[in-house]
This record gives C-alpha cells, structure tokens and sequence, in this order.
C-alpha cells in the first residue's frame, strides 16, 4: 500500500467495517464477538481462576467436596461452550462470513457496473477498483480477526490484570520491565516482515506474470512460433523465482536472529527466570504469598504479556487492513459525473442530432477532439472516416454519452443530450461497436441483452433479426437454436462464434431493437470484403428509413453515404458527398486511390 494512514483514520476505517457488517449480519456478529470474548474468559476461569481457588483450598485442607463441585460447575461449563463452540464454528460463522464477503461484494459490484467510463482511463481508479475487487475477502478475514484478537484478548487481559493485582500485585512489576522490550521485539519483527513483503511484491508480480504467460492458452500458440520470447519468459520467470528466494534468505537470517533473542531468551529466559526468582523470593523468604498465588500469578504474569503480543500484532495488521478499506471506500465513494440535468424523456420519433464545437480529451493535456461540428437530419446515412487515431471512435462514445464534451454540446430532438434521462437516451440509440463482447449466455439473450425476456414474441423476432444479420442459424452446432449457449466458460455444449459470426450477433442486437438511430463503429471489420459488401447492402436496406452513422476503414462501404466525414487529428477536414470528395482532391480522394489498389482484386 502506497498511503499511510493516521491513527484516525484507521479507527475511522475499523468504525465503517464494524458498522457495516453488524448492519449487514448483526446475529452473526454478536455471535462471533461472544464466542471470541467466550474464550478467552474461559481460559481465565479454567488455567487461573479454578486453579487458585482449587489449591487455596487444599493448602488449607479444605473440603474436598468444595473442589468436586467447582469442578463439576467447570466441566459443565466446559461441555455447554463446547457445544456452542461448535454450532459457531460449523455452522453459524462460515455462512455469516459468506454473507458479509457477498455483501461488500455487491456494494463494489452495484458501483462498478455504473461508474462513468472515464474512470477506467484512469491508471489510480483502475488501481483501486482492482484492488477493491481483489481484497474485499481478505479485508474482511483480518476484520473477523480482529474482533479475536484484539477485543476478546483485551477482556483476557483485563480479567488476569485485575485478578493479579488483586491476589498479588508485586507480580505485575515484572512485567512493567520486560513487557516493553517485548513489544519492541514484536514491533521491529513486524517492521522486518513487511520489508520483506514489500521487497517481494515486484518480483512476485513478475513471477504471476511468468505464470499466465505458461499456463494461459491465450499465449501457447504464440510462444511456439516465437522460441526467443519463450526463452526470454522462462528466464524471467526463473529470475523472478531466484529474487524471491534471495529476500525470503535475506530476512529470514535477520528473522532468526530476533526470534532467537525474543522467543528464547528474553521471553523463556529473562522473563520466566525473573517471574519465578520474585515469586519465589516472595513465598520462601518473604512468605507473603502462598503456593497458590505463586502459580496463579505466574500464569496470570504469562497469559498477560502472550495477549497483549498478539494484540499489538492485531493492531497492526488493522493498521494495515485500515489501509485497504480505505481504498475500498474511495471507490464505493466514487460519484458519477455523467448524470442528467433535467431528467427529460427523448421523444419518440427520429429527430435532428447535431455536434456543437465539441472539444474532448480522455487526458487533462492531450486533445482527441478540437472543435468537431455536424449535423445529422433525420434519415441520413452519415459516415465518419480518418485514418486509426483520428478521434472517430471517440466522437461516437460522445455521441453515446459514455463521455460527456469538456466544451461545446451535443444536441438530439433540438435539446442538449445531458438533460435526457442518461440510460433513456443511450437506448434510443442503437449501437455496435468494434470492440463487442459476446457473454456466456444463450443465443437469444446475446441478442437480446438488457431487454426483458418475455416482453415480445422474442424468439421469432430474435432469429429475425439474426436473419437480417446474415447470421447462419442452420448452422449444426446451434443444436437448441437460439437457445444455444454461447461460449464454452460454462456449457459443455456452447458454442463459440468465429469473430464474423459474433460480429452478426453484435448486429442482430442493433436490428432487434428498432431504434431510430444506429451508430455503427466498424460493424463488418471482420468479414472479408465480400461478406462485409453483402452486408452493408443489406444494413442499407434495414435502415432505409432510419438515421445512420457509420464508421468505416473500407472506404467502398461509405460510398454511398449522404454526407462523408474525414477526420484528421480530432478535426473534421472534409466534409462531402463521396463524388464531392474525389471532385475536391484532397485527403479522403488519396486515401480512396490507395484503398481501390488494395481491393482491386476482391472484386467490390
Ligand atoms: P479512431 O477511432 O479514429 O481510430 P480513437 O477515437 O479510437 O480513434 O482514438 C483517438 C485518440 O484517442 C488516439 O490517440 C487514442 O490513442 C486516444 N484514446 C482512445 N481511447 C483512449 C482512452 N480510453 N484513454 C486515453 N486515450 C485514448
């Protein structure tokens, strides 16, 4: 982790959690925190309490009756936590931690799917948002641990504090001198640890790296053709494996060496040596304390200063967890910017869509587009055309409002689109992008995507549409039809579509819905020239009366477009009918000589 928290903000973070999972799972919580608390006093009762009051009683010849009730009364206190014990264990804290692992899951979840776009070009929220994603679990672990080993232990140590200070306070003055050095041990241990992570972090994330390249199917092919970049992975992966070995020996000599002096001689040696030496000194030649005081005292002494080791360890791994769920909240924090003014509805109807000096860049200092004005009337088949990185794609997520213009404005029906309800505007407008995805799902709900199953006689208007899009449903693999499964992530049987084949899917969506407007970013890049024609005449033909903007690279696709739109550098260059262009001689006329030379073989 890059920040460090204050100790403020650490409890603020503890604070949230607390709250979070008490609102979420309140039963499980009380639970988790009375068996924890349940413990330690029972290891209270049972090692210090019972044995003094036990040896009291013999030292002074006592009853034995007395003895086998108490412990009678401890057995079955012992039986009935046992039972409790178990239905907390078994039971009750693995479902209770499911619950709370899926509810901060969905939080992250629920935020994610609608946070703007924008936020994925940014490296930090990407950061935090995979972070968030990859730590909920554990940040909730080390919360659940915390409640066992810092609150529970905290009782611990108070029951055995005031117990010692009752039946012999002179004890607790070992403790006041060697508790500290102690916890330096622990604290300098600790530091020594997290060096030692974080020293491995870059080559663990090399080694992970090594990992995906050698197992992940997606780079098997490559790496066979490509022996010196197999070379190169595996030496890289190897390096990475020596480093982590060479920090792991590096601290653990120095490790070693604490654990030496801490585990075996300050705390065995120093510590026990001087608890017994004051003890005895106490009962032989004083004979202040007897038999059993020394020992109860003596377990009190030990069981105080092991709790207060492991909760100072508790305090700094919530230090460190503090430091994840503040990520975590940042994220959840996250407001998007790309919201409705008004809240208005977009008429029905196909209306008039204008581009206003709009500026955009996905960085503060890199402009991708300067000034782009258009217009687009109701009906007209508009192409955007430019070489890679001229700003279309871009200027269609606008249009979209995946990304809302820095200056300028986008108008649709005459209104600025931003006073449109966000979510209504973007469905009436149909889109295929080049970068679709295809999702492990059925055929038809590929199809369908956010339209509600069962809203129309969708089946026949599915493989309409499909239809419409070229695609090939006679095809033998899809043995349910449209209900084949796509994709084989899950299903045995699902199919998965040739880059084409997927394309007309993408396709069939657009058609399905009956928008209005379709945008289209390369729709038929993957065909070859021939399929990409045939299609494109009959998306003309679909769309005849719809409002159309299209983007190709294949200039003999745009040809026929009412109005052709080069760009050049986030700028609109020309602008023209495809003959006007050629008239004029400038860019789009040399483009269209360089790709009629390229395409003079296909025939189209
Ligand atoms: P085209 O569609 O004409 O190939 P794009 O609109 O995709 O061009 O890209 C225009 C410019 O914007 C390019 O310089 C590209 O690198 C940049 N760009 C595109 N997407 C992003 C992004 N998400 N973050 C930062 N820069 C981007």
């Amino acid at each position: 982790m890059k920040e460090m928290l204050t100790w403020r903000q650490v409890l603020a973070q503890q604070w949230y959690l607390t709250k979070f999972c008490f609102k979420k799972a309140p039963g499980v919580m009380a639970f988790h925190l009375f068996e924890s608390i349940k413990l330690q006093v029972s290891i209270f009762m049972e090692f210090t309490w019972t044995v003094n009051y036990v040896l009291t009683v013999a030292e002074e010849g006592g009853d034995f009756k007395k003895i086998l009730w108490c412990m009678g009364i401890l057995m079955a206190a012992i039986a009935f936590s046992t039972v409790t014990f178990a239905i907390y264990k078994h039971y009750v804290f693995p479902r209770g931690k499911q619950v709370l692992y899926q509810a901060l899951r969905m939080e992250i979840y629920e935020k994610a799917k609608d946070i703007d776009l924008s936020c994925y070009d940014d490296k930090d929220f990407y950061e935090t948002f995979i972070l968030a994603t990859e730590e909920t679990d554990r940040c909730m672990d080390r919360y659940l641990v915390f409640e066992e080993s810092v609150i529970a232990r905290l009782v611990g140590v108070l029951c055995s504090v005031f117990y010692c200070a009752y039946i012999n306070p002179a004890a607790l003055l070992v403790l006041i001198v060697i508790l500290p050095l102690e916890l330096l041990c622990v604290v300098q241990e600790n530091k020594k640890t997290v060096a030692a992570r974080m020293e491995r972090v870059t080559h663990e994330q090399k080694r992970e790296y090594g990992n995906r390249v050698f197992y992940l199917s997606d780079y098997a092919g490559e790496l066979r053709l490509y022996p010196q970049m197999k070379d190169k992975c595996r030496t890289d992966y190897a390096n990475a494996n020596n480093q982590i070995e060479s920090v792991n020996k590096k601290y653990g000599k120095q490790l070693f060496a604490y654990g030496l002096f801490h585990d075996v001689l300050l705390s065995r040696v120093v510590k026990e040596g001087a608890v017994w030496t004051v003890l005895l000194y106490q009962m032989l030649v004083l004979g202040v304390v007897s038999g059993a005081q020394l020992i109860t005292s003596r377990n009190c002494v030990l069981r105080i200063s092991a709790n207060v080791k492991i909760i100072v360890g508790g305090l700094r791994s919530m230090a460190e967890n503090a430091a994840y769920v503040y990520r975590i909240r940042e994220f959840l924090q996250m407001e998007s910017t790309i919201v409705s003014n008004r809240n208005d509805v977009v008429p029905e109807g196909s209306g008039s869509l204008s581009v206003e000096h709009v500026d955009f860049g996905y960085l503060a200092d890199k402009q991708v587009l300067k000034d782009v004005t258009l217009t687009v009337e109701p009906g007209q088949k508009i192409a955007l055309v430019g070489y890679n990185g001229s700003g279309k794609t871009t200027l269609v997520k606008l249009l979209l409002r995946l990304y809302d213009p820095l200056s300028g404005r986008i108008c649709y029906h005459g209104k600025d689109i931003r006073d449109y309800q966000v979510m209504d505007y973007r469905r009436s407008i149909g889109s295929v992008f080049q970068d679709f995805k295809i999702y492990a799902a059925t055929l038809k709900e590929n199809v369908l995507m956010d339209v509600e199953a069962g809203s129309r006689d969708e089946n026949y208007e599915v493989e309409k549409a499909l239809y419409d899009a070229h695609f090939t449903l006679e095809d033998n693999r899809l043995s349910y039809q449209v209900e084949t499964p796509l994709t084989t992530e899950f299903e045995k049987d699902g199919v998965n579509l040739s880059g084409g084949e997927a394309q007309k899917v993408a396709i069939a969506r657009t058609l399905y819905r009956k928008q209005d407007m379709i945008i289209m970013d390369e729709p038929s890049s993957a065909l070859d020239p021939l399929a990409e024609y045939r299609l494109n005449q009959e998306l003309n033909e679909i769309a005849r009366d719809k409002t159309v903007i299209f983007i190709s690279h294949r200039l003999s696709t745009v040809r026929d477009a009412d109005c052709i739109y080069m760009m050049e550098k986030g700028r609109i260059v020309e602008a023209g009918t495809h003959d006007q262009l050629l008239r004029a001689n400038g860019k789009y006329a040399a483009m269209w000589r360089i790709q009629a030379g390229l395409y003079a073989d296909t025939g189209v």
